[in-house]
């Protein structure tokens, strides 16, 4: 559509769109709107018992735009796995394209000012993705943490109240900002970001897990500080990733860890 765009995960094009709604999924327009499986309109999912059932307003309608106002079913399907039944069909929300994208990015070393840098940000509504990464390579980054605002606009006139509110925001918060320029703008402008499975692969050997789970914002240094704590535990490089969900009113935290698919040891280590 040519103005308006779907959530997007920088997954690897494996990844399916079932699929991730289904897991509760996060992408490039978290921050604004939400985690992948709020954006769920409709189902049509083939129960265990084998039969053919609708929820959301496809089950009353021949129309697939919203869950409400019928009792909302549609969680019994979302975090379960396949264990309620198989989705075959899913309705999302797609939502307004502006024309203008940008990225603001920046280094913190202060872990603790992170929730509060995140509110900051998230109450401008000017973000469509916010992510903060943390990682021991390479190695001079173990004392800092990146932060990725994403902002979009309609008029260069706009993005520049919205770069010049963010950058503000960073240097009221400990935080500096750093021209992304090159090859490395592409691949953080990338949409999906693609790239992301290559650099996920960076020790080689195909394997790449992430556990994340959804916390509160106050938990962001906590969890950076205990994720690294386990990773090293399991002599992985600390490589940790939140992505703001809805303004603010949660985190995907991840600890991330690429593994040697053909090393059983590794595996192992893995699990
Ligand atoms: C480098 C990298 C970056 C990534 N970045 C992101 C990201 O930014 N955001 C993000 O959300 N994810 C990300 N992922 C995770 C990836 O997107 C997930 O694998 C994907 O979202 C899950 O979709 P899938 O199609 O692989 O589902 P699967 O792994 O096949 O399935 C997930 C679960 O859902 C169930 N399921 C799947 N389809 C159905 C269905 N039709 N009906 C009922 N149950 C079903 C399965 O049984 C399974 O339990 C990333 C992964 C990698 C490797």
């Amino acid at each position: 559509h040519p103005n308006l765009q779907a959530p997007i995960p920088d997954a690897p094009t494996s990844a399916t769109v079932a699929g991730n709604v289904l897991i509760h999924g996060s992408g490039s327009l978290s921050q604004k709107y939400g985690h992948h499986a709020g954006m769920i309109n409709g189902l049509e999912v083939v129960l265990p018992t084998g039969e053919i059932t609708k929820f959301g307003s496809c089950a009353i309608s021949e129309y697939w735009f919203s869950k409400a106002p019928i009792p909302d079913l549609i969680g019994l399907f979302t975090s379960s796995f396949g264990t309620m039944g198989i989705v075959t069909k899913v309705s999302i929300k797609l939502y307004p394209k502006p024309k203008k994208r940008d990225i603001i990015f920046g280094f913190t070393q202060d872990f603790d000012g992170l929730p509060n840098l995140m509110s900051k940000i998230t109450f401008t509504e000017f973000a469509e993705d916010v992510m903060i990464g943390h990682s021991h390579t390479p190695s001079n980054m173990k004392d800092s943490c990146s932060v990725m605002v994403y902002i979009t606009g309609n008029s260069t006139e706009e993005m520049d109240l919205k770069r010049n509110t963010i950058e503000k925001i960073f240097k009221e918060n400990n935080t500096q900002a750093v021209p992304i320029q090159g090859q490395t703008r592409i691949y953080m402008m990338d949409h999906p970001q693609y790239t992301a499975a290559f650099a996920a692969d960076w020790r080689k050997g195909g394997g790449f897990e992430y556990v994340g789970s959804f916390i509160p914002l106050e938990k962001i240094p906590e969890a950076f500080e205990k994720g690294v704590i386990i990773s090293k535990k399991y002599g992985l490089v600390p490589s940790l990733l939140c992505r703001i969900i809805g303004s603010g009113h949660a985190v995907m935290f991840s600890v991330t860890f690429p593994f040697n698919r053909a090393d059983p040891d590794d595996r192992k280590n893995a699990r």
